[in-house]
Parts: C-alpha cells; sequence; structure tokens
C-alpha cells in the first residue's frame, strides 16, 4: 500500500488495493481472495468481470462514449428503457435515467411534485418517509432519510419532512398477531397523513425491504396492500425505493412484485448498472408523465443521464439477468442462505434476529435475545466481527441503528449468480 494517500471518503481508507473481480470474488494486489458477500454495497448483482458485459460494453465504447441526450437519441438508452418497462409491472412504462440512487430517489420526489402541479395541487408538498431508513446523501435524499448519524451535521440546513415508524414487528412484545402489527404500523401514515393535512401531502416514500437502515426488514404482508390503499385514499403518490431492492436482488425484479403491489413511482440504482456503470433509473407511469411532458416538460436532468456508454452497461447486465435466470437463483439461493442463517441462530444464542427476501439478507447481534436488548457497544462487536470476516476473506456490511427502531445487524448479500456450495 503506498504511505501517502491525497484521496479521502467518510474516513481515511486502510484498505488493501483491489487488484480484479471474477463472479462472487474479489482479489487484493497480494493475490489473496475475498467472497462479496454483500456485492459492495449491494451492487455487483451477475458478480464481478462478466465477460459477456465486458464485450457488450467494450463493443459501445468503440461505437461512442458519450452523446449528449438533447443532441441525440441513442439506442442504448432506448433498448434499456424498453427493457425496464418490460421487466417492471404493467403500469410502469416511462423511465428516467439517472447516475446513482440519490439521483434516482431525488428524481422521483420531483417527478411526483411536477404530476401535483399539473393536477392543479399546487400545495402538495411534504413527502412523508420512514424512520429508520435509507435514502441517500444529497440534501433532497437526506431529507428523506431516516438516520440521525448522516443527518445530524446538516439538521438545521433540511426542510425536515416529516417521518413514521418503519415496522420492527420482531422488536414488538405485544399480543397482536403479524397481520394486526402489519396494520397497525400502517396506520400510522394515515395518522400522519391527517396530521399534516391531506392537501398539503405529495407522496409516501418508503422501501419495501428495508436496506443499510434497517437491515433487511420486511415488514408483514399486510402493511403492503393497506399503504396502497391509504396513499390511494388521500390521492398521495406512493414512491418505492428499490435502489437496493430492485433489478432481481430480493427473487423478483421489483420487491413491489412480491405483494402485487405498483407503486405510483419506482427508484432503481445499485444492481442495474451492478457496478459496471453508475446508473439509474425512474420508472414510472405514463398518466404522471405524459401530462408533465404536455404541460412544457420535466424541469429536471444530469449531464449524464442516458449516455449510451451506461445504458449499455445497464442493458447488457438486464440481459444477463435474464438469460442466466438469476431472479429465480436469487429466490432460490435466498432461501440456502437464510436457513444457513437460521442454523446458525439456533446455534449461537447471540444472534437475535434473522430476516430478509431473496438474497437481501440480515442477521442481527443482541445480548439477550428474549430482551433484544443490543450487545454492549465496548465490545465493539460489530466493527470486530466486520474485520475478522475480512481477514478471513469474505466481506459483510454491517451498520449500527440502535436508536432508531431497527437493531445493529449485519448484511449478507451476495451477487444473484452464486452457487449452493459457495453458500
Ligand atoms: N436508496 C437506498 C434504498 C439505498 O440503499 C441507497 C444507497 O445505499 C440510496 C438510496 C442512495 O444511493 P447512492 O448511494 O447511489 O446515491
Amino acid at each position: 500500500m503506498s504511505e501517502e494517500s491525497y484521496l479521502f471518503y467518510q474516513s481515511r481508507n486502510p484498505r488493501p488495493f483491489l487488484n480484479r473481480g471474477e463472479g462472487i470474488y474479489l482479489f487484493d494486489e497480494s493475490g489473496k481472495p475475498y467472497i462479496d458477500g454483500s456485492s459492495g454495497a449491494m451492487v455487483s448483482n451477475i458478480g464481478h468481470s462478466n465477460p459477456r458485459v465486458l464485450d457488450k460494453i467494450k463493443a459501445q465504447m468503440d461505437r461512442a462514449t458519450f452523446g449528449y441526450r438533447l443532441h441525440f437519441r441513442t439506442h442504448p438508452s432506448e433498448d434499456l428503457a424498453a427493457k425496464t418497462v418490460a421487466m417492471t409491472p404493467e403500469g410502469l412504462d416511462r423511465v428516467f435515467f439517472v447516475s446513482g440512487g440519490s439521483e434516482a430517489v431525488e428524481s422521483a420526489v420531483k417527478l411526483a411534485r411536477q404530476y401535483a402541479i399539473t393536477q392543479g395541487h399546487q400545495k402538495r408538498i411534504k413527502v412523508i418517509s420512514r424512520f429508520p431508513s435509507y435514502h441517500g446523501c444529497t440534501f433532497g435524499a437526506l431529507d428523506l432519510t431516516g438516520y440521525d448519524p448522516l443527518r445530524d451535521p446538516f439538521a438545521p440546513m433540511l426542510a425536515g419532512m416529516p417521518k413514521i415508524a418503519a415496522p420492527a414487528t420482531y422488536l414488538d412484545r405485544d399480543n397482536l398477531s403479524e397481520d394486526e402489527r402489519g396494520l397497525k404500523y400502517a396506520e400510522l401514515l394515515r395518522d400522519k397523513i391527517l396530521a399534516e393535512g391531506p392537501d398539503t401531502v405529495l407522496a409516501f416514500l418508503m422501501e419495501p425491504v428495508g436496506g443499510a437502515s434497517t437491515g433487511a426488514l420486511v415488514a408483514p404482508d399486510s402493511y403492503y396492500g393497506r399503504i396502497r390503499e391509504i396513499c390511494d385514499e388521500f390521492d398521495v403518490l406512493l414512491i418505492y425505493d428499490e435502489v437496493m431492492t430492485g433489478a432481481g436482488r430480493t427473487g423478483k425484479f421489483l420487491a413491489a412484485e412480491h405483494w402485487g403491489i405498483t407503486p405510483d413511482i419506482a427508484a432503481l440504482s445499485k444492481g442495474f448498472g451492478a457496478g459496471y456503470a453508475p446508473l439509474g433509473a425512474v420508472v414510472a407511469g405514463a398518466r404522471l408523465v405524459e401530462p408533465i411532458l404536455d404541460a412544457g416538460g420535466f424541469a429536471h436532468g444530469f449531464t449524464y443521464a442516458g449516455n449510451p456508454l451506461a445504458c449499455a452497461a445497464g442493458l447488457a447486465v438486464l440481459e444477463e439477468l435474464e438469460d442466466q435466470n438469476l431472479i429465480a437463483n436469487a429466490a432460490a439461493m435466498g432461501e440456502v442462505l437464510m436457513n444457513e442463517l437460521r442454523a446458525l441462530m439456533e446455534r449461537y444464542p447471540f444472534i437475535g434476529d434473522v430476516r430478509g427476501k431473496g438474497l437481501l439478507t440480515a442477521f442481527e447481534l443482541v445480548s439477550d435475545r428474549d430482551t433484544m436488548e443490543p450487545l454492549d457497544p465496548a465490545l465493539n462487536a460489530y466493527d470486530r466481527l466486520v474485520e475478522l470476516a475480512y481477514e478471513r476473506g469474505l466481506i459483510i456490511y454491517s451498520r449500527r441503528t440502535r436508536g432508531g427502531t431497527a437493531g445493529d445487524h449485519f448484511l449478507v448479500a451476495p451477487p444473484l449468480i452464486i452457487t449452493e456450495a459457495q453458500i
């Protein structure tokens, strides 16, 4: 490792240099292999250095790496939009490209706002989201994010959008059934809309399965349908942040499909470009988009949006998902992984919960499974476990969130190409 680095991220970076990737493995410069057990940050859904994807990207590179969207249509962007629509549920048939998840979330919200204006709903400006949640780091997305360590330094600069509790039913110690719990949490949305004034509420934003914020938290089935009903009752648009869950990670192209829900808008990124290009998308119904275009256009856009190189990569990724049947594999391998995690939980009393959907899974460490008391922070167990795994060549993803309603967890989310033997 070079001694001096001019680069910084959240902190200085003590990690070894990456040399290359292959399938579910990454190799550092000493040749040591690592199982990419979190697909980076739940990004590398089709694994590393897929030769067919690389060939398609190289072919596009030889033609043109950039063509500004206001100067040319491009086949990769048109084809990727068509493929995205074909893979998402009916009713989501317009696509807007971006370069990442925060951009996707903010674009979804701005689309909702402009649609509301076309409907004469000028007063609708509030977006309700959940706590804990993660929707991104840019100011708009951060305001919708329920995670204090990231918000605190900037809180005085944020508008302060309303929040409701995300369902953390595994912590509830009541006598309700799962169904009743789901409905209980969904009613929080109705209460909040009424408290804020229904004619001021633009949208409700949620991760269908929690990601980094809640550790793969899945709500009871009853939650999803009731949330959809409540949004419809008040003409509030339902936005699904599928940045982490989308593109097959949970065993369906959109996680929404598990509950037969069609959101009004869905945000995609991460597995959509799968690490082959910085790429994201907003998918929405024509009934929202067409009035905006008729009224003069969407007042929004990023320079790199829809660039042909990123779109060629995205198209190759979606083709790979289809050709290799990777979404079905995510569902099947997700069951294998969940069974293994459950077996670990039986063996180790300090694992308090395992949860997830498809290949977005998590386990949580506690000092007492009955009370779900977190481990003593002084043990620093979270960092130590991540480091021990890393030393042994396994990458997992951890986040401490107690203080919100979800616990301290590790995400296990390998590439969707993983086999049973590799799990
Ligand atoms: N939304 C969700 C659910 C995420 O998990 C993330 C990233 O972790 C984002 C939005 C933000 O995406 P990005 O980091 O690409 O801006």
